[in-house]
């Protein structure tokens, strides 16, 4: 079994459903199957699937379409399928299995011959590589019952067909991932803030994951539970990891902040991991009996593959994750962001995206440093964080919306680039970034879809997976790109309007 490392991608498997008909005969019949689990183990030895790919038994009946649509369903390392037509299969028979199937569909549209055997084809050859119609007749079924589903055409060992399959295999690992999850709030939301709110009911029948809140208390009571002895481990682990500051070392000023910092890490650690928690959101208006608002501990939650976010808002937690769970084993990281400053130069204009404290390392150009600060905000101790630049490069921005009778996934393609000037005074993880498909364009777009300013910025994933990602959830995807315009990007937020009502 392919295992993808620091994974939540998990123990996810695809399932390759080959569909015909009876009408053929054994034999054709029995290479139809041979085809399949010869593209069943190209798709299990490309690199580019992160995941195992599962042949199952040509179906060739209502009955047998039907089972293992159920047997999908009831799997729990089932994350998709992935069906291809090799010869014509007529897809009345696929209603009452498309009807009940619950996972995400990859329609895949191949073909087992690359080439026309331009001297030798015949009627044999035309019978067996029937996939341009038999395809066309299943994917009519599925377009006739309103079911989203991912499509992708080309040759079962084209380079572009297999980097989507795996990509969308990413998605769907993250999809299931968020059937049943579990994410805690400590306290309530930022007192006031509209757009880090949102309806958690319909979350969790949309989506599939909880969100429930325990009082910060409870998990004051675990931090205050662990050991000394665990907390110098902790900090030995800092000091081999980080550049430390000087305060913040073996016999410095700020010593039992650090001490603090990593007793605090260690208690969320417990508290997660005890609830099976997959993210988790705080924020700094309800700190009591803590000593400081969570920086480090909540970054380095993060790198450990936990969704966050700041200030309660529970959807970009659960966001964070599912987008770690895509990214897993890629190069590059995924982070909770916040769009923070802006350089309005009309020559070179810029976004610096940061947060209070909180950013994942996942995403840092080299060695973070771990200092410490005043917050000015929160009345607690100066918090401890892990301050870095971040690397220049295609990146992304991704925010999920409550729009009140939907929810709406938002993605905004940027350039990061790299900080032409250091910031010796501003002691946060940052980023610098211009957005597509250019500052004024990009923003106006991302006020108007109505985005927040809180996101999941991702260095690995594209616009397409998200959109995939959206697809499977059933919800309102827009992209502001290199593509983007307002006026075509204001027709298609009314026609959202219209469609989701
Ligand atoms: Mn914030």
């Amino acid at each position: 079994m392919k295992q993808v490392t620091n994974t939540p991608l998990g123990e996810g498997v695809l399932w390759f459903v080959t569909g015909s008909q009876h009408l053929y005969g054994d034999e054709t019949l029995k290479q139809v199957a041979d085809h399949s689990q010869v593209i069943v183990k190209a798709l299990n030895a490309a690199a580019q699937i992160p995941v195992q790919v599962l042949f199952k038994p040509t179906v060739k009946s209502t009955e047998e379409i039907y089972t293992v649509c159920q047997e999908a369903n009831s799997d729990k390392n089932c994350i998709g399928i992935i069906t291809w037509m090799h010869t014509f299969s007529p897809a009345k028979m696929w209603i009452n299995g498309l009807k009940i199937l619950q996972k995400p569909l990859l329609h895949l549209h191949t073909q087992f011959n690359r080439d026309i055997p331009w001297g030798d084809i015949d009627m044999d050859f035309m019978n067996l590589n029937q996939s341009a119609h038999g395809d066309r007749e299943f994917g009519f079924m599925v377009t006739r019952m309103r079911r989203n589903r991912k499509i992708v055409v080309g040759h079962w060992q084209d380079e572009e067909t297999l980097q989507s399959i795996g990509g969308w295999a990413r998605v769907a690992a993250a999809w299931q991932d968020w059937q049943g999850a579990k994410f805690v709030r400590f306290g309530d939301n930022m007192r006031y803030v509209a757009v880090t709110d949102g309806d958690k009911v319909e979350a969790e029948y949309k989506f599939g994951f909880s969100v429930n809140t325990h009082g910060i208390g409870d998990l004051v009571k675990v931090i205050n539970a662990t050991t000394d002895e665990a907390v110098d481990k902790l900090i030995q682990e800092y000091e081999d990891t980080y550049k430390l500051a000087t305060t913040l070392t073996k016999d410095g000023a700020q010593r039992q902040s650090l001490k603090d910092a990593a007793r605090i890490e260690l208690g969320l650690k417990a508290f997660l991991q005890d609830g099976n928690y997959k993210g988790f959101s705080d924020t700094f208006e309800d700190l009591h009996g803590m000593s400081q608002l969570p920086g480090i501990a909540a970054q380095r939650m993060m790198a450990a593959g936990y969704g966050f976010a700041g200030e309660g808002d529970w959807k970009t937690a659960a966001l964070v994750r599912a987008m770690k769970v895509m990214g897993a084993g890629l190069k590059g990281g995924n982070s909770f962001m916040e769009d923070y400053t802006y350089h309005l130069d009309p020559a070179n204009p810029l976004v610096l995206g940061s947060h209070m404290l909180e950013i994942c390392e996942s995403i840092a150009d080299g060695k973070p440093s771990c200092e410490i600060h005043p917050l000015g905000i929160g009345g607690k101790a100066d918090p401890v964080r892990l301050v870095f630049n971040v690397a220049a490069g295609d990146a992304l921005n991704a925010s999920l919306v409550d729009m009140g009778n939907r929810f709406r996934l938002l993605v905004n393609t940027v350039e990061a680039v790299a900080p032409e000037h250091d910031l010796p005074k501003l002691p946060v993880a940052r980023v610098l970034w211009k957005p597509h498909p250019d500052f004024k364009t990009g923003l106006a777009a991302w006020i108007l879809a109505g985005g927040a300013h809180h996101t999941c910025y991702s260095q690995n994933l594209t616009a397409e997976n998200l959109e995939d990602f959206a697809d499977m959830a059933n919800i309102e995807f827009v992209v502001i790109d290199k593509k983007t315009n307002l006026y075509e990007l204001k027709k298609d937020l009314r026609l959202g309007e219209v469609y989701y009502r």
